[in-house]
């Protein structure tokens, strides 16, 4: 592939070494479980934990004479994530057969695409909060089968193979280099995920292995030519990524400055002790022997079952992200977090419609989403259910709370359920917006203070502690703008 740079180097990112700056360069090719009943060209199930070797059929196990038939729905959902990464879609795409030994893969070789993926082109766009947006390139999308899985651990001198995995539909989405710090590396992983899970195309569960990625790692004096890569296999955490990338680039500095030269090969991450190994050179690299498979004709469709594809495309995070902006008039950011997941996203939007924006993704995002995370419960599993925080959210918004007494309120439909509308009532929660009973509570408290009366004509922060006198006296009830305006006019500050 011809390597165009479309970066400007970002100081922010150099990494200092003892005889200068120095850049990363990252690329990564990520295998993506297509989310399908059947395997690529079997209709065996791809059911995850099954017991080994219960998802295994003639094909899969590459008994003589069985031959694949492609399946039609991992096809569409290649398509859909090509159209997702906003990609050209060739029309006409061939598989090839990449040969290689080894004990899991049964057939002797894998089915794959080499020289025309199904997706060409195509650009994912990150946002990294102040330092703005930046597009990270797509290199090409291929489908292509995953192997089995050989199990060493239950017999001390015998190895085991698992065919489950055998034959399942994989997308292999290769991005350009384009990518460079760890942290872009890992925003990259997260929103390849977001939109993967949008499109409904990948389950983006990458502790069941079903996305996990190949990182490939270089570093350059910043903006220079590129430097010799290395590739870590196989990682299967976004924090797992940016530890990876973080030691690999050191590594690849500290050789560099000591005058040596980097070779290019595969390494494998330990998350145990946070580095890279080798784990094969160059010069043991595969020769894959790449070529057509004689059992498979051409894949071709016409622009119309793309069409219809692209029709039925659900709407994805950065247009949501637009449409809430604009609609709902929240931040950027907030918008950003929101979209991360589609079901909070869902939320937010079932809380916000026909409320206010703001205060609606303030409460969703601060006080639902931190109560949330830390109980470790999923937004689909909150025990306060959108309705119920618009209940709040409307309280809140006629007055008829304080965002106080919204937060205690809050914990007690977390913890009891029940109507916000109701239980203000019942428990006696609303508002005193009662100018006089409000009064009446501010000159006690002048009255009783003279010191700080005398005070805070020098010193007007000391309003605060005012403001918190009356609070007490009515248990937070008061109407915080109102105690503020008797307070000075009471007080003489204006
Ligand atoms: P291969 O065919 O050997 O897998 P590719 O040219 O297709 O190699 O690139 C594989 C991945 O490596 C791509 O994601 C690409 O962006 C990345 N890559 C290529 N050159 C570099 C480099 N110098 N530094 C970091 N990553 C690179
Ligand atoms: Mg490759």
């Amino acid at each position: 592939m011809s390597i165009v740079d479309t970066r400007t180097p970002n100081p922010k990112y150099f990494i200092a070494g003892a005889t200068g700056d120095w850049e990363m360069v990252i690329g990564m090719e990520v295998h993506a479980q297509v989310t399908s009943e059947a395997k690529l060209f079997s209709g065996s199930s791809t059911e995850f934990g099954r017991p080994p070797n219960s998802n295994v059929s003639f094909v899969d196990a590459a008994m003589p004479g069985m031959l694949p038939v492609i399946n039609d729905e991992c096809v569409r959902q290649a398509v859909r994530t090509g159209l997702g990464l906003k990609a050209k879609i060739n029309k006409r795409s061939v598989f090839d057969r990449k040969n290689y030994f080894y004990p899991d893969l049964p057939q002797g070789y894998q089915i794959s695409q080499y020289k025309d993926p199904i997706v060409g082109e195509g650009k994912v766009l990150l946002d990294l909060g102040e330092d703005g947006e930046v597009e990270i390139g797509i290199e090409r999308l291929h489908l292509e089968q995953d192997a089995g899985k050989s199990i060493h651990d239950q017999h001390p001198n015998m190895s085991f193979v698992d065919l489950n995995r055998s034959g399942v539909a994989l997308m292999e989405i290769v991005s350009k280099p384009d990518l460079r710090s760890s942290d872009e590396a890992k925003a990259y992983l997260s929103k390849l995920r977001t939109i993967l899970r949008y499109l409904g195309t990948c389950d983006g569960n990458m502790e069941q292995g079903s996305m996990r990625a190949d990182i490939n790692v270089s570093v350059r004096r910043p903006g220079g030519e590129f430097g010799t890569r290395c590739e870590i296999k196989n990682v299967n955490s976004v924090r797992f990524a940016g530890q990876a990338i973080e030691y690999e680039a050191r590594r690849q500095i500290d050789i560099l400055e000591d005058g040596g030269v980097i070779d290019q090969e595969t390494r494998l991450f330990d998350p145990k002790s946070g580095q890279t190994r080798s784990m094969r050179s160059k010069e043991e690299a595969h020769d894959y022997r790449y070529f057509p498979d004689p059992d498979l004709l051409p894949l071709e469709f016409d622009d119309a079952f793309i069409d219809e594809l692209a029709a039925h495309l659900p709407e994805l995070p950065d247009e949501k992200s637009a449409r809430f902006i604009e609609s709902y008039g929240i931040s950027h950011y907030d918008a950003s977090v929101l979209v991360a997941d589609r079901d909070s996203a869902d939320f937010f939007e079932s809380v916000a419609k026909g409320r206010d924006g703001k205060l609606a993704a303030n409460w969703v995002i601060n006080e639902l989403f931190g109560r949330l995370n830390k109980d470790g419960t999923a937004v689909t599993d909150s025990p306060v259910s959108a309705d119920q925080l618009g209940g709040i959210v409307d309280l809140i918004s006629k007055g008829e709370i304080s965002g106080k007494i919204a937060k205690d309120l809050f914990e007690i439909v977390w913890s009891e359920g029940g109507d916000p509308a109701k239980l203000v009532e019942e428990r006696g929660m609303k508002q005193v917006s009662d100018t006089g009973a409000i009064e009446k509570i501010v000159d006690e408290i002048i009255a009783g203070n003279p010191d700080q009366v005398e005070k805070v004509k020098d010193k007007p922060g000391l309003l605060g502690w005012f403001v918190g006198q009356v609070m007490k006296q009515t248990g937070g009830k008061a109407n915080p703008q109102a105690v503020n305006e008797i307070l000075k006019a009471k007080l003489g500050l204006e």
